[in-house]
């Protein structure tokens, strides 16, 4: 395997791509890199990869994801631009940009309404579906390509296509949260539990976060968090009742699934919003139709976001409010940065760089 140098020019011939091959075989590859950026695309340099949770899957295989191995991996990622196509303005080359990785059309009702994430015709999720963004030179479309704010680092920036994304759209386009509210966060330690303590604080909310261990708990208390519950030593519903004088929150973050949803909704007081982006814990559980109605919850199924909390987030990356950053790996041990993450002993983000 030869590696080319990391500051490739765009006219190498190659260039590494870290590969998944077989279910939970990622090999870095040299692999052709791409022609210049056609009419309307731009030319990435890759700089750092932020790890979520659909890298974990992805890399697992997934029964009803429709792909072809080999697939480059990463879904979010931060770069500069390296060269730009005919017909494209805004963007020189040297500027720092991420890009949003769900291949839209542009042109669907949801596209032109700036509801990306619910795309009619979308091309597949870049990392998941088709060939991600953890290679040198990635070419992008213009329109997907969002500037980053100066001195915001690339490891930063790497964390607001997914992470910071997912939870600002979850948090603000869903489930509405309005200063003052008390929201309950689901498993407050991982990338998207930490910045949703952070964004809910920033707004002032009360927050009660949920962790694993005691380490975690003391790490949530000093990102802000007025309450951390050990949810291995103590039951979570019965301390949120208590807290909150037996009224519930008005928001529930939810990413665990059966393992702690039918919980979450206990904890919500009448008319309370319910928010999930995922399901670690497995796909399925029950829930008590009596309390859903009577008690006018409202549960919000959130899945990505758009190009607009993209620019929100960095916006908020610029005012000061930064992902909390677990472990920085480079490129080679990627797959040691997803067993970290499948593992649970995260606090934050795992970023790969480049
Ligand atoms: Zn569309």
């Amino acid at each position: 395997m030869t590696l080319v140098d990391r500051q490739a020019p765009v006219s190498a011939q190659s260039m590494r791509a870290l590969t998944l091959v077989a279910d939970r075989k990622i090999e870095l590859l040299d692999v052709a890199a791409p022609p210049p950026p056609a009419s309307g695309e731009v030319q990435i340099g890759i700089k750092a990869i932020g790890l979520n949770h659909i890298d974990v899957w992805g890399w697992r295989g997934m029964a009803f994801a429709k792909r072809k191995l080999p697939l480059v991996v990463g879904a979010e990622a931060a770069g500069e631009i390296r060269a730009v196509g005919s017909g494209v303005t805004g963007f020189a080359v040297g500027d720092p940009v991420v890009a949003y990785g769900g291949l839209t059309c542009g042109m669907c009702k949801a596209c032109r309404e700036g509801r990306d994430n619910l795309c009619e015709n979308i091309g597949g999720i870049m990392g998941f579906h088709v060939d991600g963004f953890a290679r040198d030179l990635v070419n992008m479309p213009a329109r997907l390509v969002v500037p980053v704010p100066p001195a915001i680092a690339f490891r930063d920036a790497a964390c607001a296509p997914v992470a910071f994304a997912t939870v600002q759209h979850m948090l603000f386009d869903n489930a509405k949260l309005e200063p003052g509210e008390t929201i309950l966060v689901q498993a407050g330690g991982s990338g998207i539990g930490t910045a949703a303590i952070k964004m809910a604080k920033a707004i002032g909310c009360t927050v009660i976060t949920t962790v694993g261990d005691d380490e975690k708990a003391a790490k949530a208390k000093a990102l802000g968090a007025d309450h951390v519950i050990n949810y291995r030593t103590e039951r979570f519903e019965g301390i949120v009742r208590k807290l909150t004088g037996k009224k519930g929150v008005d928001v529930a973050f939810e990413h665990v699934g059966p393992d702690t949803f039918n919980g979450s909704l206990l904890c919500l007081k009448r008319g309370g919003r319910l928010v999930t982006c995922g399901s670690t814990s497995g796909q399925s559980t029950t829930i008590n139709l009596f309390q859903l109605y009577l008690q006018q919850y409202r549960i919000f199924g959130s899945f990505g976001a758009s190009i607009r909390n993209i620019r929100e987030s960095l916006a908020k990356m610029a005012s000061g409010l930064l992902p909390v950053i677990d472990t920085e790996v480079p490129l080679a041990d990627f797959e040691r940065g997803l067993a970290r993450l499948e593992s649970r002993q995260v606090f934050g983000k795992i970023i790969v760089t480049f």
